[in-house]
């Protein structure tokens, strides 16, 4: 895989992005889109990015990526803004790629090179040790979020370093793992650890998304329980990037 990985990344031809819209509940609009890497290997097919993420991270090759993700991101920003959407693009990033002192002025030049206003990119942060493994990181997230760009915290729940991620970091967004939403309807610890999220929310500033929502019932548990935001297969699945504004227009007229 190492080697596979490798080869593909030193011209990326067989990657590329889909998108996954984030829905905003109460005003019925899609207000942004999760970039995600899809690698289309001329002999094995679909690789799943859970399959080759984690060796690009132990490689080495996840800079290289991660860099390749954001410029693809601010490209297609560009794009859909030239037909006149305009929407917030969430790109992952790697704890990994924080332990890279370049990281931040790599995306600075990407930004400037687009000319997107860095207000509409998200850096989706999964928890992990390796952000406190490096001395800068933390430091480099901030000068970021000073840059402009907002910061979320992926997978809210299933680290362990959640909590002190939210005392380091000055986030807009905690995405809450599907794990928790997928036990909403049937436990009422999930609804309660739901709620206080949101309570802490507001006082932090910060809003709530909610991944891997699925079904009507948990679309509603989640409109009573006061939740922003929702991303799942409910709303859509990732899609390829043209279809984004066909589905936007389709919002308008219903
Ligand atoms: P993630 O960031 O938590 O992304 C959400 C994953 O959940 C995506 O899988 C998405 O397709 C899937 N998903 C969305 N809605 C639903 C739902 O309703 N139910 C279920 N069961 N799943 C849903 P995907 O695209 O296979 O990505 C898997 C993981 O790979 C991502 O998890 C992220 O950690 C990583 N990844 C993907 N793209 C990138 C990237 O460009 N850079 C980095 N560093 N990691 C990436
Ligand atoms: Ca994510
Ligand atoms: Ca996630
Ligand atoms: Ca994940």
């Amino acid at each position: 895989m190492i080697r596979e990985l490798t080869k593909a990344t030193e011209h990326m031809h067989d990657f590329h992005l889909v998108f996954q819209p984030q829905y905003k509940l109460d005003i019925h609009a899609i207000t942004g889109v999760e970039a995600l890497i899809r690698w289309n290997h001329p002999k094995r097919g679909w690789i799943s990015p859970d399959q080759f993420i984690p060796v690009a991270e132990s490689s080495g090759l996840i800079g290289r990526i991660g860099t390749w993700v954001i410029r693809q991101a601010t490209r297609q920003f560009a794009v859909w803004r030239q037909a006149g959407i305009t929407l917030r693009i969430s790109v992952n990033v790697s704890p990994e790629q924080l332990k890279d002192e370049g990281f931040t002025a790599s995306v600075e030049a990407v930004l400037q090179e687009s000319g997107m206003d860095t207000a509409y990119l998200t850096l989706e942060l999964t928890e992990g040790a390796a952000l406190y493994q490096s001395p800068g990181a933390v430091d480099r997230l901030l000068r970021l979020r000073e840059l402009g760009c907002s910061l979320a915290i992926d997978d809210f729940g299933t680290g362990y370093s959640s909590l002190k991620y939210l005392l380091d970091i000055p986030v807009q967004y905690v995405k809450l793992d599907r794990f928790f939403i997928q036990n909403l309807c049937r436990n009422s610890r999930a609804e309660a650890i739901i709620r206080s999220m949101i309570r802490l929310g507001k006082q932090l500033e910060f809003q709530v998304i909610a991944e891997g929502v699925e079904s009507e019932e948990t679309v509603e548990m989640l409109k009573v329980v006061g939740c922003h935001e929702i991303q799942g297969y409910w709303f859509s699945p990732p899609v390829e990037a043209r279809e984004i504004p066909k589905m936007i227009a389709k919002l308008s007229v219903s």
